[in-house]
């Protein structure tokens, strides 16, 4: 089988479990994903670590990085640049990889008009109920920054028509399967195999040429 990966886009609401669903994807199957780590200017949260949860910059920083084209795309996201850096993904697509990229949705749009054959994904917890649990019970936002984080997801919700699938976080370890699944059935479309196809049409010519295959 030929080895291409495929760039896939994983958005959500802010509390719906997307960059936990990204973290166990890639730790449960590592020769398969590679999970793409973003610019921001937004400051560090407690817990997360430089270049394994974003790469922090200043704005200045940034913004020399959009001059440069560094980035695949960029966005402002209440407040802050957040932005996927290019070398990274080029890279690990060229391993066969499928290369996931968690970001939001106007990041997501920049993505599929480049890369029309983008798989785009979108996770919401069951309820808006289950969405203000998590936000409240993570503890790392002010009251301001959840509403306006809420404010946010109304109008991602709006623009959610834009995905190719909807995952419903729930249960954890299920939602990790079933991306996998949808992820390893879009890499089974027709278009992604001709190559598969080829070779197998090719060797049946040779063979019936007499040719050993
Ligand atoms: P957070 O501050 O909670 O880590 O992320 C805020 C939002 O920015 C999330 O919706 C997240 O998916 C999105 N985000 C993270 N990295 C990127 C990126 O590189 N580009 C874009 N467009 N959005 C991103």
């Amino acid at each position: 089988m030929k080895n291409s990966g495929l760039l896939i886009v994983l958005s959500g609401f802010a509390g719906s479990g997307k960059g936990t669903i990204m973290k166990k994807l890639t730790a449960a199957y590592p020769d398969r994903y590679a999970l793409s780590v973003s610019a921001t200017t937004r400051s560090i949260r407690p817990g997360e670590e430089e270049g394994r949860d974003y790469f922090f910059k200043t704005k200045e920083e940034f913004e020399t990085m959009i001059r440069r084209k560094e980035l695949l795309e960029y966005a402002t996201y209440v407040g802050n640049y957040y932005g996927t850096p290019k070398k990274y993904v080029e890279e690990q697509l060229s391993t066969g990889k499928h290369v996931l990229l968690e970001i939001e949705i106007q990041g997501a749009i920049q993505i599929k008009a480049k890369f029309p054959d983008t798989l785009l994904l979108f996770v919401t917890p069951p309820s808006a109920k289950t969405l203000l649990n998590r936000m409240h019970g993570r503890g790392t936002e002010s009251e301001d920054e959840i509403r306006a984080r809420m404010k946010r997801a109304i109008e991602e919700a709006q623009g959610s028509d834009v995905y190719d699938y909807l995952i419903i976080n729930d249960d954890l370890d299920q939602c990790v399967e079933q991306t996998n699944r949808i992820i390893e059935n879009e890499r089974c479309r027709m278009k992604y195999c001709l190559e598969d196809i080829y070779i197998i049409e090719e060797d049946l010519k040779r063979y019936l040429k007499g040719e050993e295959i």
